[in-house]
């Protein structure tokens, strides 16, 4: 019976010496990651929570993060990782949207009062009868009335952990990035997440000295399945670098000599554009670095060429959902790459490009993609007419991106269903007005929206942040668009701007912009 907890304990019976996790200074090998986990599970059964309970976690990239996942994994529970910069108001909407029983929240920083905002938050969800407060300090006490982490756990004894669980019991819920309306809790079980571990060691051939640069927040599903599990399943070391800056990933990379690197595109971004590059051992990072992997949104090719250029590594772009566990295509590392696509669907999932009318697509025309396999959900959490109208009777799942396939099967998304413009009647696919900005030697960054308009129903809007000390124009981009693409889809306004709204991982949000 696969079990997610069951990745680390393999391991650590395998490996206990091997470092599992770094902070800094601090190291833990595989043997205390396991024996912690272990504490936490037994104190949450000591407080009667148990399987098929559900357990919010809010914790940064802190090594605190694996000891509660699998503790909670480890209890028979469901772990309900949450994004940390949510507010009060948005932290007890997912506690009650998951009914969650248990909430262990990182104290936070005075810059992100997390552990201020969980408190709050559980105060207002009536079902969560326990709180544990997760110190940076693990010997700090605990506040008045209160239950640390450190303190929470006790120690499990012989045979105290239960492990009663079947493959097809939901594991982890993810609530879904937010670009798209109210958030949605994805149901993923034990074989969804086990599965899609296994296929990313074999897409990447991790090994046991493979050395993770974990920037990706582990709350997300590109982290949470690619790094963390995928990483303590073959033995991995995960050094946590719990916010992104380019100076200090290039430094960990040197330090750390890291052999495997996962980000969004504006990381890698980042990492090509970053001034101080040059004062790192820029050769040394390349000799250490073994894969680079980018997924979450486009990566714009002339970004994934100047990285390669730099760091000699190539980039290996896929494409996933929450819903996906998250890996359903990438660019594998025994075939030939195709740089602009997300590269061909992985072991044992299928991919069909649909049309409007629900026929099947031919080579080279879009449509909406659909993903069937052992990675999708079980549904949406509380949400059968979702889960409905997401999935479909032979097991499809409706991703609501719009791809296109070459004729052999590599997937490039076009956009998503939901950004399509629709200008006087033609679709317009943002994603491709976005490349072409981005080839203009002044534009660093680019989105492109629809604006209602009265005569044709949307009209064409980009914003453009410029490269710094770049002076091009609103009518020189416009100009430039207008040469490079058909007639009905340039767009007619541009705005300039300083910054863009992004998600925690890197995606535009779309919907804040006007
Ligand atoms: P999330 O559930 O937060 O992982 O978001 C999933 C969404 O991210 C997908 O539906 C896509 O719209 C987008 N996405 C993920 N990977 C890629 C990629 N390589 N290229 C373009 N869009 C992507």
């Amino acid at each position: 019976m696969l079990n997610l907890a069951a990745l680390l304990e393999d391991t650590a019976r395998a490996h206990p010496d091997r470092v599992a996790t770094v902070l800094g200074a601090f190291r833990s090998t595989y043997a205390e990651l396991n024996a912690a986990a272990d504490r936490v599970a037994a104190g949450l059964l000591a407080h009667g929570v148990g399987p098929g309970d559900r357990v919010a976690l809010s914790c940064p990239n802190l090594p605190y993060f694996p000891v509660a996942y699998y503790g909670i994994l480890k209890a028979g529970a469901v772990v309900v990782p949450l994004n940390v910069l949510l507010n009060e108001r948005e932290v007890a909407y997912h506690l009650r949207d998951a009914q969650a029983k248990a909430y262990f929240c990182f104290e936070g920083t005075p810059e992100l009062p997390m552990g201020e905002r969980g408190r709050g938050a559980f105060a207002q969800a009536p079902d969560c009868d326990l709180f544990v407060l997760i110190t940076a300090d693990p010997t700090a006490p605990a506040p008045e009335g209160e239950t640390t982490l450190a303190g929470f756990g006790r120690d499990p004894g012989p045979g105290a952990v239960s492990r009663a669980t079947s493959e097809s019991d939901t594991a982890v819920v993810l609530y879904t990035s937010g670009t798209t309306g109210e958030p949605k809790g994805a149901e993923l079980t034990h074989a969804n997440l086990v599965l899609n571990a296994v296929i990313c060691n074999r897409l990447f051939d991790m090994r046991p000295g493979d050395v993770h640069l974990v920037t990706l927040p582990l709350f997300h599903s590109f982290g949470q399945t690619v790094q963390m599990n995928a990483g303590l399943a073959t033995g991995s070391t995960l050094v946590l670098l719990p916010r992104f800056d380019p100076d200090a990933a290039l430094s960990l990379m040197e330090s750390e000599r890291v052999t495997f690197f996962a980000g969004v595109p504006t990381m890698y971004w980042a990492l090509l554009n970053h001034p101080g590059a040059d004062d790192h051992d820029l050769a040394g990072i390349a000799a250490a670095l073994r894969v680079a992997v980018s997924g979450g949104s486009s990566l714009p090719v002339e970004v994934l060429h100047g990285f390669e250029e730099r760091f000699d590594v190539p980039i290996l772009e896929g494409y996933g959902l929450s819903e996906t566990s998250p890996v359903a295509t990438f660019n594998h590392m025994d075939r030939p790459r195709r740089p602009g696509t997300v590269g061909q669907p992985v072991w044992g999932i299928e991919v069909q490009v649909r049309r409007e009318d629900g026929g099947v697509a031919g080579t080279g025309e879009p449509g909406e993609v659909c993903v069937r396999g052992s990675n999708i959900m079980k549904g949406y959490l509380g949400r059968p007419e979702a889960t409905a109208e997401a999935l479909d009777e032979q097991g499809w799942f409706r991703t609501g991106d719009i791809g296109v396939r070459d004729a052999d099967g590599y997937l490039s998304i076009v956009d998503r269903k939901k950004d399509m413009i629709i200008r006087g009647g033609y679709n317009v696919y943002p994603r491709e007005l976005e490349e072409v900005l981005l080839t203009h030697p002044d534009v660093s960054l680019a989105a492109v929206i629809g604006v209602p308009h009265e005569g044709i129903g949307e009209e064409v809007k980009a914003f453009v942040i410029r490269r710094p000390g770049a002076a091009v124009t609103e009518d020189a981009l416009v100009e430039w668009c207008r040469e490079h693409m058909a007639v009905y889809k340039y767009p007619r306004i541009v705005e300039f701007a300083e910054a863009l709204p992004m998600t925690a991982t890197g995606k535009i949000l779309k919907r804040e912009l006007s």
